[in-house]
């Protein structure tokens, strides 16, 4: 038979579809890249369909050209296979695309040279038929690797099936180009028709951003090809009825045929309903009646308050018709500067929490405010406008591992998204999913502004007790603190009437034993001593005050160059005499590892005398003091005095640093000087926090609290810069904010 008559007709037909195709993209305005590979494909197509044309066309050629057209077929093959890998690696958005399309065109254009080569001088020394089939081998393999890793490896439905309509179209298209390239003779001309379909269904692909589902498209076969064959044996059931039954009946097969076919009719419109619906439920897997459902759904979150539940109910709703394994609502609320933040609640599956903030130029806030349709994650991705979206955002959603974005609205404004995993069949949502899924977000929007309103007077609640709690805490401290004022007038009057008791008892006693005339030089030594000690005493309170008057108005300061260890060692000097007599053990510590340091010596002795007399005063008889000092950062050091004393509790730590406060009742001090808990006029502590302070340093106290059995003792932290300055302390404090 001939066949030139076919495949000329063919040629002709696929040529013509080609040119077509290669028309439409060629007239496109704003091609992208994708757009013109496609384009130099078809045109690659078209110059390989008049090849295989004219290599079947030996009946009107001369066999020059139908020859060169032979030889020059499986070069152009390989041609269209790289553009189509080149295709398919850009679309996968490869980044290393230009390499392949560079590798893959250059190889093709040496072949092309050497068939060109052994074309004009024959005989051809390369077996230039078999390395062209291999190199389509070759690319047609990656092709389809390539596009089976990224079916199995993308979550998102839509990507899914993008990749598997891709996968079909590379199929059709690889099917043609092979069927031309294998030795078929006449079958060849099969392969410029499938290749044809293959380069329609490209066509469309490159051109529009969402494609008809695959699945459903499938499943439309398979159901019509179902429906197809029952009816087919039903009539087939028929026909060989007749022809059993007309040997055995007497009737007539006329009259057979006819009770046979009422028979048939009457079973088969039932029947195929009943099929159709079926095959319906069995492949669309849409058993749910949404109507029903949503009024349901209306009922149960009209009375939901909390956000959690509300995310839940919707969630759970949609997850009892639809196979969904992941979902949470995202609550919006608007910024001042106008970007929108949506915070995850998690309904459904692991869903990290992390708030997404959408800059307010963002265009997925665009999108989500200007339109009410659901967003998809396949449109975050790929979406040519949305793709601009700032990385931190689309990390933000992707992270979120969803499908759908649906909008819930209340009053006008965007309250918050449904956002919903993917499908366990992994097929998109389809398009009458997507409306139920809309209605179901719809309904969601007052339920949701009501649950923010509640969640709002929560935290207000919250908010309040707060502050109730911090007035009260302010409340007790100021009430502390006016106690130890009032304190105060007691304090002094007990501090300094002591003092000056004994001076006036020694110069009434001196004044009788000069009115006697039997005062001898002992007596006046003695008497004298004894008068002076209480003055030394009242010096030190006054001094104290004094000093405390200057905290409000600001201290003066003299740094200059000196050591810490000179510090330490002239402020425990003081004491010396005192810890002798409590038999307390004073031992210091990494004193020498503190370099040069620059401060006021004499005020900072003064600020550790003052700890070290009160380790002494509140540390039982056989105790221990201990100083010991370490390097913080290059800028600070760290001086802690501790002892084994009776502690104070958590709510005096931080009051004790407070002029004029005295732990307890001022009745139980003495004014001793060391004696065990000798009390004084609440002044220590508030000067050594001024002097530590007017250095640029720190002070503060721990203590497991008071307790005059166990004696769990203090530690007094001092942190101080090397180079002492104003202004406040630059070091933070462990786990201490701000
Ligand atoms: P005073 O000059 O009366 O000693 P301070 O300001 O030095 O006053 O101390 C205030 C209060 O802090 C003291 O009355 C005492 O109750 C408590 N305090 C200070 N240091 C210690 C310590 N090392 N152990 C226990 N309590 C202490």
């Amino acid at each position: 038979m001939e066949i030139w008559p076919y495949s000329a007709g063919v040629g002709i037909g696929t040529g013509l579809v080609h040119l077509i195709l290669f028309l439409i993209l060629l007239f496109r305005r704003g091609k992208e890249a994708r757009e013109k590979l496609a384009l130099a494909y078809l045109g690659f197509s078209l110059a390989w369909i008049a090849s295989v044309a004219l290599a079947d066309l030996q009946a009107i050629f001369l066999p020059v050209v139908t020859e060169s057209a032979g030889a020059l077929i499986p070069v152009l093959t390989v041609a269209l296979a790289t553009g189509y890998l080149t295709c398919v690696a850009l679309f996968l958005e490869y980044p290393f695309w230009p390499v392949v399309a560079t590798a893959g065109f250059t190889w093709t254009a040496i072949l092309l040279v050497a068939t060109g080569y052994f074309l004009l001088v024959p005989p051809s020394l390369l077996p230039l038929d078999r390395i062209g089939t291999g190199s389509w081998v070759a690319f047609s393999l990656g092709t389809i690797v390539a596009l089976t890793v990224d079916l199995f490896r993308s979550r998102m439905a839509f990507r899914r099936n993008r990749a598997l309509y891709w996968l079909l179209t590379a199929n059709a298209v690889l099917a043609g180009q092979a069927l031309t390239l294998l030795p078929l003779g006449p079958l060849r001309i099969v392969g410029p028709l499938v290749h044809a379909a293959g380069a329609i269904a490209l066509l469309r692909g490159v051109l529009s951003f969402w494609l008809p589902s695959v699945k459903a498209a499938l499943r439309s076969i398979f159901r019509f090809l179902f429906l197809f064959a029952v009816t087919a044996s039903l009539l087939a059931g028929v026909v060989l009825a007749v022809e059993r039954l007309t040997a055995i009946w007497v009737v007539s097969s006329t009259t057979l045929v006819i009770l046979l076919a009422v028979g048939v009719a009457l079973v088969y419109l039932p029947l195929y309903q009943a099929l159709v619906r079926l095959v319906d439920r069995l492949l669309a897997g849409v058993g749910f009646d949404p109507a029903q459902t949503l009024r349901d759904y209306s009922q149960t979150i009209s009375t939901v308050l909390d956000l959690e539940q509300l995310a839940r109910t919707a969630v759970q709703t949609v997850a009892q018709v639809l196979d969904v394994r992941r979902g949470a609502l995202l609550i919006a609320s608007e910024t001042e500067r106008g970007s929108l933040v949506l915070r995850p609640v998690p309904a459904l599956g692991e869903i990290p929490t992390d708030p997404i903030e959408l800059e307010p130029i963002s265009p997925l806030l665009v999108r989500l405010k200007e339109q009410d349709a659901p967003l998809f994650q396949y449109e975050v991705e790929h979406h040519p406008v949305l793709k601009e979206a700032l990385p931190r955002e689309r990390e933000g959603l992707r992270a979120l591992e969803m499908e759908i974005y649906l909008p819930i609205r209340a009053e006008g404004e965007l309250a918050g998204l449904l956002a919903l995993g993917p499908q366990r069949t992994g097929e998109p949502y389809a398009p009458r999913i997507v409306e139920f899924l809309s209605t179901l977000a719809h309904q969601t929007g007052v339920a949701l502004q009501n649950a923010r309103l509640f969640a709002g007077l929560q935290e207000l609640n919250a908010r309040i007790m707060q502050l109730n709690e911090s007035l009260r805490t302010a409340y007790e401290r100021l009430e502390r603190l006016d106690r130890a004022k009032s304190d105060f007038l007691s304090i002094a009057s007990h501090e300094l009437r002591t003092p000056l008791t004994q001076i006036r008892g020694y110069t009434d006693v001196l004044n009788e034993l000069a009115q006697s005339d039997t005062l001898t030089r002992e007596q006046i030594v003695r008497i004298t001593e004894n008068i002076s000690r209480p003055v030394r005493r009242l010096e030190r309170i006054i001094n104290a005050m004094l000093d405390a008057s200057m905290l409000e108005t600001g201290m003066s300061f003299h740094f200059a160059p000196t050591t810490l260890a000179g510090i330490i060692r002239a402020a425990v000097e003081l004491w010396q005499d005192a810890l002798q007599e409590r038999r307390l053990t004073l031992t210091t510590s990494g004193l020498d590892s503190i370099p040069l340091i620059r401060a006021d010596m004499e005020r900072l002795v003064q600020a550790f005398s003052n700890l070290i007399s009160n380790a002494i005063k509140f540390t039982p008889d056989g105790g221990r003091i201990t100083i010991a000092a370490r390097p913080l950062d290059e800028e600070h050091f760290e001086v802690t005095v501790s002892d084994t004393g009776i502690g104070i509790s958590k709510l005096d730590q931080e009051l004790i640093f407070e002029k004029f406060y005295r732990v307890g009742s001022i009745d139980l001090h003495s004014s001793g000087e060391y004696k065990f808990k000798g009390g004084g006029p609440g002044l220590g502590l508030s000067i050594a926090r001024g002097v530590i302070e007017g250095h640029g340093g720190c002070i503060w106290v721990e203590s497991e609290g008071y307790d005059e059995e166990r004696c769990p003792g203090s530690t007094f932290h001092v942190v101080l810069p090397y180079h002492a300055h104003r202004g406040p302390c630059r070091w933070k404090r462990p786990g201490q904010e701000g």
